[in-house]
């Protein structure tokens, strides 16, 4: 696997690529990265994985230093999955250009728009900036973080001229998405995750049946019950976003801190 630090390190690996498919990613790569990084090399002849923790999402200092970060770790399982080609550059190389910034409507302000202010921002800015580099043909999300997927594809799909694909999420037994800030949590944490997953994905099944679920109540009794603090708890559909919209596919979404850490996950 050849490591490119670089955009002319990775402007001469991939040349002679047609069909490239990118899977961006800030690394301690899981079961969930993997599931993206399969489906881009069943559709792909190449797939190029970036591994980047980009400082401008983070709305807190102290969120991108704990960031769990093992590099070597990573490098070995994207080896095992024959991956050819990790883009892996500093901070400096991929800020180096002034380059447009993004902001958001204010019909784009719900969910963790909402309560992470600036954060997709920096997400978007991020994106831009490595879309404009690799180029790809596909981009591969997941629908873990599915808000992100959502405003990545409609704001950059189009000036890209890139397919960004969404790919299921992926869980461990015990219903928790896989993700790397699991790492951050405690024992004790992840079992009570594992139970509000478990409650939420039933939820999310009573209400193809019963579409007045009051979910404040819920709210106020996952909070009370497992000591968590909720940001939100929404159903919106999938296209718009739109609150409470059972007509078309919709998602039971959540953002919630437990023991200092900010989970997202949707059913
Ligand atoms: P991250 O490294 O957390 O920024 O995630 C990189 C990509 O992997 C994003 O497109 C995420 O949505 C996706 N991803 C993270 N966790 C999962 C999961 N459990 N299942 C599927 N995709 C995931």
């Amino acid at each position: 696997m050849k490591i490119l630090k670089n955009v002319f390190e990775l402007n001469k690996a991939i040349k002679n690529y047609k069909n490239v498919g990118f899977v961006p990613t800030m690394g301690g790569i899981h079961k969930g990265h993997e599931s993206l990084i399969k489906i881009s090399q069943k559709n792909n002849k190449e797939t190029i994985v970036s591994i980047f923790v980009n400082p401008t999402q983070f709305n807190q200092k102290k969120d991108f230093r704990n960031y769990p970060r093992n590099i070597r770790k990573d490098i070995s399982i994207l080896k095992k999955l024959k991956i050819n080609y990790l883009f892996l550059p500093e901070v400096n190389e991929i800020y180096k250009n002034k380059m447009k910034n993004f902001k958001l409507t204010k019909s784009d302000k719900i969910l963790c728009a909402k309560y992470r202010k600036g954060h997709f921002e920096g997400v978007l800015n991020v994106m831009n900036r490595l879309l404009s580099i690799v180029k790809s043909k596909y981009v591969f999300m997941g629908e873990k973080d599915f808000q992100q997927y959502i405003l990545v594809k409609r704001i950059l799909g189009k000036k890209h001229k890139v397919k960004i694909v969404g790919c299921p999420t992926i869980r461990e037994r015990n219903k928790i998405a896989l993700s790397t800030r699991n790492k951050l949590l405690k024992k004790s944490s992840i079992n009570i995750a594992s139970k509000i997953a478990i409650k939420l994905d039933k939820l999310k099944r009573i209400s193809k049946t019963n579409k007045s679920l009051d979910l404040s109540k819920y709210k106020d009794k996952l909070e009370n019950k497992f000591k968590i603090k909720i940001d939100y708890l929404e159903f919106r559909d999938e296209k718009k976003m739109k609150l409470d919209n059972f007509k078309s596919k919709y998602r039971l979404f959540i953002a919630y801190h437990i023991n200092g850490v900010r989970l997202i996950d949707n059913f």
